[in-house]
């Protein structure tokens, strides 16, 4: 029987295993491997961040899900680290495969002169880090509630201002903001910084107009520099002025993951996969989401987006049949249908394909809809089902 292994079950990858499930009736074996046993829902970190999804809102437990798509469906928990034709080399086992697809997604691109990273230099690519982040900002909280420290003040520095930056620092903020109205409290401000030389930048004028708008609204102070460094406590502007932080978030551009670094297959300048326009780097061999640099049949590159990455995983698991069958492939052509971005409490600002936004409440409730179809789908299947043994050598870190 054909094996298909399916290597990271984030968005991309848990697509390609929905798309071959149910359409190979059994005729071949998945296997999804991951380093976790959770799928990290990371469109929602700006929510658990600031408390308002739980810890438990904001993942799908991999082994019931893969095991809610039958007998053929394994999942086993490893970190993969090589590839040696056709053997996915992990940490703790070996699989032979006659094709794979790779999703292992991307990670926070930390500069090398971000020397403080780690400490008190964070990402929201991870569960653990999100939720690292998310206790220095309750700590804060906290602290504004006793006597001796409620006057002091507090800088969280967000660094970058695309999606992910715009979204954190406007939730954060707008938490704070209400946090300390309902209270009445009379404290020391969150001074919340975020420090890009453009916000959105690849989004329409009046997009990045109106999400400017309302983070001034909210208070977010937004520094248009780019950072040269990351020291101890403070960062160093391109101008040379310093801003001191008690704790930073990164949210500026993503970096191939250390597998995506091992691999010796065809990449761009920025150190992600090359595929050909069938999503391939060979004829066994898929690459899908943050971790492939896709472009469209136009030369535009696709945005490495949740999107992006589950109409990659349809795509390739289509191939992936289509090549077994003998049939012809089909070209990626990956369009965007809008996008969605949360600004804080309940508002929202939506992109849509038809060229006009819908901001504010309507903005809100259709970025909620977005999210929780999405998850609820998972959940309902994962919950079917109890798990069936599965392999885990799960990675710490
Ligand atoms: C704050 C924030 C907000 C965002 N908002 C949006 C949004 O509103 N809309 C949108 O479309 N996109 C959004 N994105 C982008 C989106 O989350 C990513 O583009 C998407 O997660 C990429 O999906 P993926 O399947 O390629 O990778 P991921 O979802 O990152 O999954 C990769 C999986 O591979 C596993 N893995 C990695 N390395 C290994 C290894 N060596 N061995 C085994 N397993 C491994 C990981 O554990 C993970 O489960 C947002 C991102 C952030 C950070």
């Amino acid at each position: 029987m054909t094996t298909v292994l399916i290597i990271g079950g984030g968005y991309g990858g848990i697509r390609a295993l929905e798309t071959l499930a149910a359409k190979a009736d059994n005729r071949i074996n998945i296997i999804l491997i991951d380093q976790h046993t959770y799928h990290y829902l990371q469109t929602e970190s700006y929510n658990l961040l600031v408390s308002k999804r739980s810890l438990e809102q904001t993942f799908v437990y991999l082994p019931s899900l893969v095991s809610s798509f039958g007998d053929h469906a394994r999942f086993v928990c490893d970190e993969a680290l090589s590839i040696e034709n056709q053997t996915l080399v992990c940490r703790h086992s070996r699989f032979d495969f006659d094709y794979a697809v790779i999703a292992t997604g991307s990670v926070t691109r930390f500069s090398q002169d971000f020397r403080a990273k780690g400490a008190y230099v964070l990402g929201v690519k991870s569960l653990r880090s999100t939720l690292h982040a998310k206790h220095y900002f309750e700590e804060e909280l906290f602290e504004r509630l006793e006597g001796c420290r409620h006057q002091k003040s507090f800088t969280i520095i967000v660094i970058g201002a695309g999606l992910s930056g715009v979204e954190v620092a406007a939730e954060m903020q707008e938490y704070f903001n209400r946090y300390s109205k309902e209270h009445a409290l009379e404290c020391g401000t969150i001074h919340i910084k975020l420090v890009a030389k453009h916000i959105l930048n690849t989004q329409p004028a009046d997009v990045v107009a109106a999400a400017t708008a309302r983070l001034n609204a909210l208070g977010v102070e937004w520094v248009a520099h780019h950072v040269s460094s990351v020291e101890e406590q403070h960062v160093v502007l391109d101008n040379n002025d310093t801003i001191d932080f008690d704790f930073t978030i990164v949210t500026g551009g993503i970096a191939p993951s250390p597998f995506i670094d091992n691999l010796s297959y065809s990449k761009k300048p920025n150190g992600f996969l090359a595929v050909d326009p069938y999503l391939r780097l060979s004829p066994t061999l898929f690459a899908i989401g943050d971790a492939a640099a896709v472009c469209n049949p136009s030369g535009e590159a696709v945005a490495p987006t949740a999107q992006s990455a589950e109409a990659g995983g349809d795509i390739a698991a289509n191939n992936i049949l289509a090549s077994i069958a003998k049939q012809p492939l089909q070209r990626a052509n990956i369009t965007l249908r809008g996008l969605a971005i949360a600004l804080g409490g309940r508002y929202a600002l939506v992109v849509t394909p038809y060229g006009f936004c819908i901001g504010g409440i309507a903005g809100w409730l259709i970025k909620q809809s977005i999210e929780k179809l999405y998850k609820i789908r998972l959940k309902r299947r994962a919950a079917q089902i109890s798990v069936r043994q599965y392999q885990c050598h799960e990675r710490d870190q």
